[in-house]
């Protein structure tokens, strides 16, 4: 932990840098990522402040739309789409997940319910090669759900008609650092 105390206490020497902050943000890009501290997505992209408007979930799970009960990642997603106006919605799903891979072996949650009952949320449950250590399949698989649970979502489903969001799926190898893009045309993740 001192490092990172260490280094946020020297953070603000420059505060010519982000005094432009404080006339508030338009960030183009809403970025869906996991928990994992593996997934930097400042790092990956290279943003600044600013840039993108951020939703890490355990699993970049995106929940079902419930209007009437909604959850905090729907109003995250509202906010960005609705107020901020962001054109771009990365789902980003990453290599050796955790989350993912306990869905794919089907490991006993028991020990940790709140997990167990947050990863029942992503209906269907992701399939691939088991013995893989990356669980690429299953995390791709995963990619592709989440984007069509956010599709379903009434103000994307609308904003998306009118042309004016696109949606990208990523896949992020924490091993490498590469980011693959999925590509409708051949529905296959390529190298961006
Ligand atoms: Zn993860």
């Amino acid at each position: 932990m001192q490092p990172l105390i260490d280094n946020a206490r020297t953070h603000g020497q420059r505060p010519e840098e982000f005094a432009p902050l404080a006339q508030g943000q338009s960030p183009q890009v809403l970025f869906i990522t996991c928990s994992d501290s593996r997934v930097v997505p400042a790092l990956i992209t290279g943003a600044r402040p600013g840039e993108l408007f951020e939703l890490r979930t355990a699993g970049n799970i995106v929940p079902p739309y419930a209007s009437e009960h909604p959850t905090s990642e729907a109003a995250t997603i509202e906010y960005a789409v609705e107020v901020l106006g962001v054109s771009d919605i990365v789902v980003c799903g990453h290599s050796h997940c955790g989350a993912v891979g306990a869905l794919v072996r089907g490991d006993d949650l028991t020990a940790v319910p709140a997990v167990r009952e947050w990863l029942t949320r992503t209906e269907p449950r992701p399939t691939g090669a088991v013995e893989d250590p990356c669980v690429a399949e299953g995390v791709q698989n995963h990619i592709l759900a989440q984007v069509l649970r956010l599709r379903s979502y009434p103000f994307i489903d609308k904003k998306l008609s009118a042309g004016e969001l696109t949606v990208h799926a990523w896949y992020y190898e924490v091993h490498t650092g590469s980011v693959l893009s999925h590509d409708t045309a051949s529905d296959a993740f390529r190298a961006l």
